[in-house]
């Protein structure tokens, strides 16, 4: 059977051609363009996001629109400088030549999205995607279907379809649209799913970015300001109900801070997201999961920890068919329980006491490497030697969640939590092509002393070469 989506692959195959030789001012118009409409919009998009996540409108503001903004507007100042042929110098073998890094647009990219931030997590990558020259196909997540529909009319408003298009769906869609040879797929979304794109990518060789999941720990050690660490770690944590692939989900304490931890962490619980004492499952400061399914998940994972005998720190309660969980800390968790098994991706956090840090890296060292590590510590010893003895895509220390918007750091995982990097010029990088372009003279090349026959003076020098260069 044909490819549902071949002809819009096609046409935006012989389209990408074009934009090889266009001039840089047409991509920055195009940025300009979907910056425009994201202002006018700023509404439509709230609304969306309130009926999907029940997101209030100024995490809206900050989650969803500023980071695509900040993302455009960093392409839009910088575009001219990341475009530009990079020179780099012959070396002493190369004498005579002129060798530069042409960075090229890669052509036709898939860009998939998943429903944490649905908004987000179409728009960052695409602005990056747009910035390096390309044209991309959209699928963006149908756990999230008014973001999703207003995605697409946002496309339809901005854009030719030859440049940038849009497709509803999901896995039967996803996988028709992997099955074409893109010349980039850029993933974000969970590790089994991101293993299917791999696999599927490989068929035709297209390279990958995967933006995954995966657990990311926090370890807070006796040098650690326990009241900061708690205010820092209750906002990533229960911010878009937990569901944020950075959000710490898991938690190593030392013993000498643990109580006051826990106090700080109930009281900052109340502070962030019950300001007006509404209740928490009033307040509308406090987001929701996305569905009943994931609540249902949510639930099981947290009956299984209370029957095997773990302490709750605070909260507990819970209405799946609400999709609602209170902000929740639990202690003393049998092992084997699934919460420290799966990425938990809720307001669910599992809190381990530990006493040698020897074990703390022991362990992230077993395990798969996290997309963030979080260390709370004023210990500079600690400090270098975590960030030494382990991997992860990225780490931050006395706080959370805060590196994702950082203007020049790259953003992204290590194997299991990811491949690749975005974001700014890692991300215009990413969608880009680093072609190496070399001039030689004519009537001359480097190689000349190469070419056979080798009498005992080429012999000589390719002996000198191997020692001295
Ligand atoms: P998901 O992997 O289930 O879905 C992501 C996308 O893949 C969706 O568009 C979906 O339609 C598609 N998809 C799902 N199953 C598929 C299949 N079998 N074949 C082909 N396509 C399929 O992820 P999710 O539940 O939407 O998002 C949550 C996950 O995303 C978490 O693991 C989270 O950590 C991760 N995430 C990572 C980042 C990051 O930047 N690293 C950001 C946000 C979310």
């Amino acid at each position: 059977m044909a490819n549902p989506f071949q002809s819009q692959f096609d046409k935006q195959k012989v389209r990408s051609l074009e934009l090889r030789t266009e001039p840089i001012e047409h991509r920055r118009k195009r940025l300009k363009s979907l910056k425009t409409w994201i202002l006018n919009n700023k509404g439509k998009i709230r609304e969306a996001l309130h009926a999907d996540l029940r997101k209030s409108a100024t995490d809206t503001d900050i989650s969803e629109i500023f980071t695509v903004t900040t993302e455009i507007n960093d392409a839009l100042s910088h575009l001219h400088q990341w475009a530009r042929p990079q020179r780099v110098s012959p070396g002493m073998t190369y004498l005579g030549t002129a060798g530069k890094i042409q960075p090229e647009p890669k052509g036709v990219c898939l860009i998939i999205a998943p429903w944490n931030f649905p908004f987000n997590l179409i728009g960052s990558p695409l602005a990056s995607c747009l910035a390096a020259g390309n044209t991309a196909m959209l699928k963006p997540s149908e756990n999230t279907p008014a973001t999703s529909k207003l995605i697409k009319e946002m496309v339809e408003d901005v854009f030719e379809p030859e440049v940038v298009t849009v497709i509803e769906g999901a896995i039967p869609e996803t996988t028709a649209l992997l099955e074409l040879p893109f010349d980039h797929i850029f993933f974000t979304g969970s590790t089994n799913v991101g293993k299917i794109v791999m696999g599927a990518a490989a068929k035709n060789l297209s390279s990958v970015t995967l933006e995954l999941g995966g657990k990311s720990p926090v370890i807070i050690d006796e040098t650690a300001n326990a009241d900061d660490a708690a205010k820092k770690i209750v906002w990533g944590r229960f911010t878009n109900n937990g569901q944020t692939c950075i959000a710490p989900d898991y938690i190593f304490i030392s013993e000498k801070v643990k109580d006051k931890f826990v106090a700080s962490a109930k009281k900052y619980v109340a502070e962030l997201f019950d300001s007006k004492s509404e209740g928490l499952s009033h307040t509308q400061d406090y987001s929701r999961l996305v569905n009943v399914k994931h609540a249902s998940r949510l639930v099981e994972i947290l009956d299984e920890a209370k029957n095997s005998g773990a302490h709750i720190e605070f909260g507990g309660t819970h209405n799946a068919n609400e999709k609602f969980i209170e902000p929740t800390l639990l202690s003393n968790i049998d092992e084997s329980n699934r919460i420290w098994q799966e990425e938990i991706f809720g307001p669910i956090m599992p809190m381990k006491i530990y006493r040698d840090i020897d074990q703390v890296i022991d362990h992230i060292n077993q395990n798969d490497k996290p997309l963030a590590l979080y260390l709370f510590s004023r210990s500079r010893k600690t400090k270098k030697r975590i960030t030494k003895a382990t991997s992860a895509g990225s780490m931050v220390i006395n706080d959370v969640v805060v590196q994702y918007a950082h203007p020049n750091l790259p953003f992204g995982g290590v194997n299991h939590s990811g491949i690749g990097k975005s974001h700014g010029k890692y991300g215009f990088m990413e969608f880009s092509n680093q072609k190496s372009v070399l001039s030689q003279r004519i009537g001359l090349t480097n190689a000349l002393l190469f070419y056979p026959p080798f009498n005992g003076f080429k012999k000589w020098v390719v002996n000198f070469m191997i020692k001295w260069f």
